[in-house]
């Protein structure tokens, strides 16, 4: 449905709910959110300036591209990326379609691949995963996956590079169906692959999208000349070999697929898939229409007093990720913000549930790619970008009203370890407060040994590059050398049932024992297969979590 006027937030300017509860819920029932999940290279930057052309937010693609290459040129956060040639910095994109207020979370990848692109999900409502059509499942998508699967996502499947040689549509289900366990229910299906992809069936309408190859890739839109599925010019346009495969295939679908049921897609128990080309722009705007039907409008968060729904009439939100000194004029730091209900209102006074601290937010700054714009009222969905540097921690819950938390955000499993070490002395003070500051900004996670009685603390990150901010900043910012001793394991487990359940055990091989940040046991496994090992010569452990949510 189409909801196209905005009218809603004039004369709200209090912090008690002034906005009526029909104009909270139009704002509402307008945003879509959500984020890209894939492996590099599969055309995450591509698909991301196609989306944003059909919203008219830029004007011509490779715009993304360009911004970040001039903002490397101006900021020196960080020599490092300059040095690494990428952008540490993620941010949420907004654009407008068919009356729809879109939020696309940018999830860092490549070799920034970090704990903050696990992070960005937990503020996505909606996630699309974006496969390479000629190499299927690749592994930054399985672990993207898994933390979408956590949270219990709609996941759409964007099927990419379909105008290059691709494995079997049936395949490529196939894969996403068995390894996880996830059904899926094709909305269009490609006509041809590679040199003679020339279109696709589009399910919900039963007509034949053909594309017109050549356009420009700065255009608008790839020139598309639409048939219902049956018109007899078909048959003269498609070739034959192509045609008699598409009429087979699609007899097979309507076999093989029951019908849509949306309350499954939202549940994400089955994936709408979609076949295209980003860079062609090939199926990019049917995907968008789609995508805006199926998807969901931003929904209730658990707090520690029940559900908050987007409507509750009282602002609610929390930061899922700090990003220090993105702007070098500025040397600031910017909590991001996701809103969950009510309506955020610039120069608002909140409340942090951790500390019971009171601040008025008087520079909330909406993120668009790296311009800000000061904005002036967000609702739930929307992710405003807080300069406060140091008042916030992520997970952190923002509130008006009566008191309200969430459960923050869960240590993501790291698979790399390092001793830091400070090698002098005398910069004790300095390396203490700077390991705690990063800690509390989420940079890196801190374990300490239990077994070793060493007790330099143990960083551990998703990406390695988290190590390299680590030891930038700890000399940038705070002056101190520090030395990393890589570990040589791979796979950490929380002991769900705590040091008891550890007793239990008593001595165990091959795995050493270390304690988190609140002191909770976790265990240190050189592979999986260790893990298993473990859980089947000592089932008394009980589970071993991948992930732990802040006590
Ligand atoms: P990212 O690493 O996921 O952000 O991927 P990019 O968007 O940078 O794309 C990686 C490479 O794949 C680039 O060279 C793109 O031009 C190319 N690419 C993206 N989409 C397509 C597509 O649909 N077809 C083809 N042939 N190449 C594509």
């Amino acid at each position: 449905a189409d909801v196209n006027d905005e009218d809603s937030c004039e004369g709200a300017d209090n912090n008690d709910g002034g906005i009526s509860p029909a104009a909270l819920a139009k704002e509402v029932a307008r945003r879509r959110n959500f984020a890209i999940i894939s492996h590099p290279d599969a055309g995450k930057t591509t698909l991301t300036e196609k989306l944003l052309l059909y919203g008219g937010a830029i004007h011509e693609a490779g715009a993304v591209k360009a911004r970040r290459s001039a903002r490397h040129a101006t900021s020196d956060w960080m020599e490092l990326e300059k040095q690494r040639g990428i952008s540490i910095t993620s941010t949420a994109l907004v654009f407008e379609n068919r009356g729809f207020q879109i939020t696309l979370l940018d999830t860092p990848g490549h070799q920034d691949f970090g704990e903050d692109t696990y992070r960005t999900l937990a503020a996505a409502d909606n996630a699309v995963m974006l496969v390479d059509a000629g190499k299927g499942l690749e592994p930054q998508t399985r672990k993207l996956f898994e933390v979408c699967r956590m949270r219990k996502l709609p996941i759409f499947t964007f099927i990419n590079k379909m105008d290059r040689p691709a494995l079997e549509p049936l395949e490529l289900m196939d894969q996403i169906e068995k390894e996880f366990n996830l059904p899926t229910y094709p909305v269009n299906w490609p006509i041809g692959s590679g040199d003679r992809f020339v279109g696709v069936y589009y399910r919900p309408r039963n007509e034949v999208h053909l594309f017109e190859k050549g356009i420009k890739h700065g255009s608008r839109g790839a020139s598309v000349r639409v048939l219902p599925w049956g018109d007899p010019a078909l048959q003269e346009i498609i070739a034959t070999d192509l045609f008699e495969q598409l009429q087979e295939e699609i007899e097979l679908l309507e076999e093989l697929t029951p019908p849509l049921d949306m309350a499954k897609i939202h549940s994400g128990d089955i994936s709408p898939v979609y076949f295209g080309s980003a860079m062609n722009n090939f199926g990019v705007e049917l995907f968008l229409e789609s995508f805006l039907e199926y998807s969901i409008q931003p929904g209730s968060h658990v707090s520690d007093i029940g559900e908050v729904g987007p409507d509750y009439p009282n602002f609610t939100g929390f930061v899922f990720k700090l990003q220090a000194n993105m702007d070098a004029k500025h040397r600031d730091k910017v909590a991001f913000l996701r809103v969950c209900s009510g309506q955020f209102l610039k120069g608002m006074k909140v409340q942090i549930a951790r500390n019971g601290k009171t601040l008025a937010l008087t520079r909330p700054q909406k993120m668009f790619a790296q311009d800000r714009t000061t904005m002036e009222a967000a609702y739930a969905g929307d992710v405003v970008g807080l300069n406060n540097p140091n008042a916030f921690c992520i997970g952190d819950t923002i509130y008006t009203g009566p008191k309200r938390m969430f459960p923050g955000i869960p240590s993501f499993s790291p698979e790399l370890f390092c001793y830091m070490r400070n090698p002098n002395p005398s910069k004790y003070k300095q390396f203490v407060k700077g390991l705690n500051e990063l800690l509390g900004e989420g940079a890196v996670q801190v374990l300490y040994s239990v077994d070793s009685g060493r007790t330099d603390p143990i960083l551990a990150a998703v990406g390695q590059l988290q190590f390299e901010v680590v030891q930038y900043r700890m000399l940038s910012e705070y002056g101190v050398e520090t030395q990393l001793e890589p570990l040589s394991f791979s796979v950490a487990r929380w002991v769900t049932g705590g040091w008891p359940a550890l007793e239990k055990v008593g001595r165990i091989f091959n795995c050493s024992t270390v304690k988190d940040q609140w002191g909770r046991p976790v265990l240190l496994f050189r592979n999986e297969w260790n893990v298993s090992q473990l859980l089947g010569d000592h089932p008394e452990i009980g589970e071993l979590a991948p992930y732990a949510l802040p006590p």
